[in-house]
């Protein structure tokens, strides 16, 4: 089997590294183990994985300083793993430049799934393959049209405004990716409405009513609680 990457894993719970080891393993992907910040940023710089998985308490330093040291250099795809009830951090994480993160306890699927998504945004020019070929995004029947800056569903255009347009297409070039509350109202409205969280919810709201079938439960745009908001991924 060809090797699909190189995958560090920074993590100092043995039982969680030797989990995702087996499992990367099992899936082609060649895994790299380190349990502490030092070795992560000496491997970091003389191995330059492909991927790195971030866990965000190490016994040695505070994950954070590793994604901040790695990102004044290199935009090599971050996934943090971080607990369950650490949503201020998680935010902290993606506004810093990390690419994704999973909670623990995760399954084999997600972790894999969330590994291709990372890998795949950074082997693409433009985040998004699909995007970079004929300025479309296509997922299902969703269709983000950049050059006329129109939605359709199923065909049919979804009358978006030019706001809701904006954050629609936003999502669609980071699809599969986490994009913080305060990102999304920072590049739509400017800085000045940072931490208005409501104009946000009323777009999306307003968004889904027009794209969703069903907008209590989304097919295309998901909501990750306290976090952010992630595009489903392209076709
Ligand atoms: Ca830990």
């Amino acid at each position: 089997m060809a090797v699909r990457g190189k995958v560090l894993i920074v993590e100092d719970d043995r039982a969680i590294c030797n989990f995702m080891r087996r499992v990367l393993e099992a899936n082609g992907y060649e895994a790299v183990l380190v349990y502490t910040g030092r070795e992560a940023n000496s491997m970091l710089a003389s191995h330059c994985p492909d991927i790195v998985i971030l866990d965000l308490g190490l016994p040695d330093m505070d994950g954070m300083e590793v994604l901040a040291g790695l990102r004044r250099w290199s935009l090599m795809p971050v996934v943090v793993v971080s607990a369950r009830t650490d949503e201020r951090e998680k935010v902290r994480a993606l506004d810093a430049g990390a690419d994704d993160y999973i909670t623990k306890p995760f399954g084999t699927s997600e972790l894999l799934a969330r590994i291709r998504t990372a890998i795949r945004h950074t082997r693409t020019t433009n985040g998004n393959v699909g995007i970079a070929k004929d300025n479309r995004f296509t997922a299902r029947g969703l269709v983000i049209d950049y050059d006329k800056y129109r939605v359709y569903i199923d065909g049919r255009d979804a009358n978006l405004t030019q706001n809701e347009f904006k954050l629609v297409a936003l999502l669609g070039r980071y699809a599969g990716r986490v994009l913080t509350y305060d990102y999304l109202i920072r590049e739509i409205w400017g800085p000045n409405k940072a931490y208005d969280n409501q104009i946000l919810r009323v777009n999306m709201a307003n968004i889904r009513r027009k794209i969703e079938e069903n907008p209590a439960e989304p097919k295309y745009i998901f909501t990750e609680v306290g976090v952010g908001y992630r595009m489903i991924e392209g076709d």
